[in-house]
């Protein structure tokens, strides 16, 4: 048996993280059994879904790199198909017309509710508070329609809905890939409507003959919808059709344990990207929300295709932490290669204003040694802020204190030095300035604060030789310079 998996979102929205956790797990187990990875766009809910949606679903997994092995299956474009093989199931005795009208059944269903309200009135006996809640109990039951075994049309054109004949007797059972072994009563499972009066398929009977139609061996979803299997296998059953294996993932909680909001980071996956995640870091962090594999935290693309499983799932729901996800996000950005990681950086470089030519090449070339200055591309880039600060710099208040009289005169003595400096290197400056501290007698102590000051007007920087050497050597004395004027001013 080939595995096939597939991803099947609602275009109603952003796709969030929960369906972007979703989709990488249904990715993984198609890879890890070497099968094939489906994208289904559940658009037949007209008034909900929106192309944009569908747009926005699409750049999300394209982002991660979660690539179907074929072009996406539009859902509404196959109602015919679904029509047909309602009607079929009507042929074969497994579904049935229904001439209950929607009005008929709400008002069911409003008397139900109404008797079991009238229950709950004080002072009455408990033999007719029991006969209240058994009628209540019955109206609002899973719905079993007296057309279930036939009978004539109310009228030759009577509008009718068609109905899944549901399983009658006994429990089902439901081996579920997460949640272990699942009961559910067959009583619970209503005569759910599997064509609507108009002749469009609803979702139940969509999801299962696309299901079917695209070999799907393994369908691996949220919880929500745990309870939906036990409604869509009989519609398989009824077909006589191959059920395919289940497993339904825990939700995704907030790091309080609380239901998952905007507050927690329920953002659009696409909002990451903005924030500054990699694909490989927010793939990586989803991939451990909620599945495990020792203590292991971090895992490469190649590891968790070989490494994925079902087992490693856990029951219990997950809680998105923020600050995991930086940490994990962090070690890929040092992973990240540079040629890449530039490029990545560029737009956020932008974001933190204009980019000029020479700022541009300092920042290519200091990146392979300030790759672990940021959990984030928005951190990385800020990170970059003293090598593109206009002169004269702006000096911050320990900037300027650095920069005394006696400061500024040391920089004027350094300054002739370094314009003399023959090799401009990240060695060369470094051992120029240990050979004039030996010769003058100064303490880097002493030198350091005023040249850090001048160089970075207080930014946040590295060591100063790496920082002069990415500076070269024009800027670096230009910033010194700066100084000395102010100084002498
Ligand atoms: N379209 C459904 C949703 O977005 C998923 C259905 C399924 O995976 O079976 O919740």
């Amino acid at each position: 048996m080939r595995v096939v998996t597939r991803f099947a979102p609602s275009p109603t929205g952003m796709l969030h993280i929960g369906g972007a956790r979703t989709a990488l797990f249904n990715y993984l187990f198609a890879k890890r059994y070497g099968g094939r990875f489906l994208l289904r766009i559940e658009d037949t809910d007209h008034e909900r879904s929106t192309p944009e949606a569908t747009a926005a679903i699409l750049d999300a997994m394209n982002w991660l790199g979660l690539t179907p092995d074929e072009p996406p299956l539009m859902q509404s474009e196959r109602a015919g198909r679904h029509a047909d093989v309602a009607h079929e199931m009507v042929a074969r005795g497994t579904a049935f017309r229904c001439y209950v009208s929607a009005e008929e059944l709400q008002a069911r269903r409003d008397l139900g509710e109404e008797k079991r309200v009238a229950a709950r009135r004080e002072g009455l006996g408990d033999a007719k508070k029991a006969v209240l809640l058994a009628e209540a109990g019955a109206l609002l039951a899973p719905f079993r329609s007296p057309w279930r075994d036939g009978g004539a049309p109310p009228s030759a054109d009577a509008p009718y809905v068609v109905r899944l004949r549901a399983p009658d007797g006994g429990d089902r059972i439901v081996e579920d890939g997460v949640q272990g072994t699942v009961k559910v009563h067959s009583s619970e499972i209503d005569d759910l409507v599997l064509l609507r009066t108009d002749n469009t398929p609803t979702y139940m009977l969509a999801v299962v003959v696309d299901d079917h139609d695209m070999d799907v061996t393994h369908v691996i979803r949220g919880d929500d919808h745990l309870r939906n299997t036990f409604r869509q296998i009989p519609i398989y059953e009824a077909m006589g059709w191959a059920v395919p294996h289940f497993s339904h993932l825990p939700m995704i909680h907030g790091n309080d344990g609380g239901k998952l909001s905007k507050r927690h980071g329920a953002l659009s996956t696409t909002v990451y990207r903005e924030l500054g995640y990699l694909p490989e870091g927010m793939k990586a962090y989803l991939l451990r929300l909620g599945w495990s594999h020792g203590d292991q935290e971090i895992f490469t693309e190649d590891e968790a295709i070989r490494l994925f499983g079902l087992d490693g799932i856990n029951k219990a729901p997950a809680r998105l932490d923020l600050e995991k996800l930086g940490t994990v996000n962090a070690h890929f950005i040092r992973e990240a290669g540079n040629d890449r990681l530039f490029d990545l950086l560029i737009p956020f470089l932008r974001a933190e204003g204009d980019l000029d030519p020479s700022a541009r090449d300092r920042i290519r070339t200091a990146l392979p040694h300030m790759k672990d200055r940021g959990a984030t591309l928005v951190e990385l880039a800020a990170a970059f802020r003293f090598l593109r600060a206009a002169r004269p710099l702006e000096l911050a208040k320990n900037a300027k204190k650095a920069l005394s009289e006696e400061g500024v005169d040391r920089l004027r003595k350094l300054s002739s030095e370094l314009r003399n400096l023959a090799a401009w290197t990240t060695a060369s400056i470094s051992e120029m300035i240990a050979t004039y501290c030996t010769a003058t007698g100064l303490s880097m102590g002493q030198i350091g604060p005023p040249l850090r000051a001048a160089l970075t007007g207080g930014l946040p920087a590295p060591d100063l030789a790496p920082v002069m050497d990415w500076l070269g050597r024009e800027e670096t004395l230009g910033r010194i310079d700066d100084q000395i004027q102010t100084g002498a001013g």
